[in-house]
């Protein structure tokens, strides 16, 4: 029982409205709180060290030993479904019951008080392609509007490998990237700044302990094996892309930086919002069907701002439109015998809605810099600029409650 997702709980730590994190959310995060980072909640705008709420006995008969006090979620991570949730559950009593003030003032932190870190070591991070209308966009602009899905397409959860080290937390600034690029009309590459800088708006799930290698997760499976989701911005480098992507598909054009949100929230605490995927056809290979509601209703909204205008809204899409969804990529990514490891990062690719209101990424937004988008200031945006930040958002909402995953947001500094 997932006792913590009640609508009616009520807590007394101060939740102001519409904020992303009610007593109903019970994300995961790392913080720093005075040079010492320890695993954390967040209530409203508190952060809770759970390192602390481990030493006074409340997860007694749950948790073994204090892995909240150690700098990454990763062992966290390494325990299983019932334990997490077990952890949740409890949090969810001991905050909706009364607490001694003793031990408020040693766990309870402002948020504007702690130091947000990345929540796990990265083991291995996938990056899948899995909206539909984003395959099709990016296949219309580059090849044929006609055959604008590869054939593969409609078979396959579409992925790559990624790279895990660069992979950072929101509020760190990038620079642009530089690499090779072939000008338009030419037959010799130049090296430079990338010219085409670009987001790409993603969620990311984040496994625990898979099955040892040889093995497989199905699809029935694949929830337990899941722990939670993050905002996924997925910096993309369009011009090197188009360079180098032929025959093995992204490298440098992608593995200079993706930035995260920093707080997990759970798949349990998104079970509330799961709705029904597109179907699909053709059917597919049976170990990729599954039974039930495995999509999630999660708004998305991209912002640019920058010292000329503040945040202004380029995009809203929904997480509920992928193709493939978590559970058919997990089975699709472990079928062959691949092993998952607790803290690995699967993202889903870019995730566009079916206008262009809904375009999760600057090259769909401009279409390929044909239609750029006019700022508040007048200026026009065909990518990223120098000087400008990306901010993300996501948050569910059914009736009266909403699970949010606050934000991403990453400043973009001149190439070094
Ligand atoms: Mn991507």
């Amino acid at each position: 029982m997932i006792t913590a997702n009640n609508p009616a709980l009520v807590t007394w730590v101060p939740v102001p409205e519409n904020s992303d994190f009610p007593i109903q959310n019970i994300p995961f995060g790392i913080v720093d709180i005075n040079g010492t980072k320890v695993a954390a909640t967040r209530i409203g705008d508190t952060a809770v060290n759970l390192s602390v709420l481990f030493e006074s006995g409340i997860f007694e008969g749950i948790l073994k030993y204090n892995c909240f006090a150690e700098e990454t979620l990763n062992s966290f991570l390494k325990l299983n479904k019932q334990t997490w949730r077990a952890v949740r559950n409890r949090i969810s009593e001991v905050f909706t019951n009364e607490m001694d003030e003793d031990l408020k003032s040693q766990c309870l932190f402002s948020i504007n008080n702690v130091q947000m870190c990345m929540p796990i070591q990265v083991g291995d991070y996938t990056d899948f392609y899995s909206s539909r209308q984003h395959a099709y966009n990016v296949g219309c602009m580059f090849r044929d509007p006609n055959n604008a899905l590869l054939p593969n397409w409609l078979h396959i959860p579409v992925g790559y490998h990624g790279r895990a080290s660069s992979i950072i937390l929101s509020e760190t600034p990038i620079h642009r990237p530089k690499g090779q690029q072939l000008p338009l009309g030419s037959n010799e590459p130049v090296f430079g700044p990338c010219k085409l800088l670009d987001f790409e708006l993603e969620m990311a799930f984040i496994t625990g302990e898979g099955k040892p290698l040889g093995d497989s997760i199905s699809t029935s499976e694949a929830d337990d094996y899941i722990f939670g989701m993050v905002i996924f911005n997925d910096w993309s480098a369009r011009d090197i892309q188009k360079w180098e992507y032929v025959p093995l598909g992204p490298f440098l054009a992608k593995n200079f930086a993706s930035s995260i949100s920093p707080w997990i929230v759970t798949l349990d605490a998104l079970e509330p919002f799961r709705c029904k995927g597109e179907e699909q056809e053709p059917e597919v290979l049976p170990y990729l069907k599954y039974k039930g509601n495995k999509n999630i209703d999660i708004n998305l909204e991209v912002q640019i701002t920058c010292a000329d205008f503040d945040a202004h809204t380029v995009s809203k899409s929904n997480y509920k439109y992928m193709y493939w969804n978590m559970t058919q990529q997990l089975a699709h990514h472990s079928v062959n015998g691949c092993d998952i490891h607790a803290g690995d990062m699967m993202a889903s690719g870019t995730i566009s809605g079916n206008d262009e209101s809904a375009y999760g990424s600057m090259l769909e937004l401009s279409w390929k810099g044909t239609k750029p988008l006019t700022m508040p200031d007048g200026s026009e945006r065909k990518f990223i600029q120098d000087g400008d930040t990306v901010i993300m958002k996501a948050h569910s909402k059914k009736d009266s409650v909403r699970v949010g995953f606050g934000e991403v947001s990453t400043k973009v500094l001149p190439a070094k």
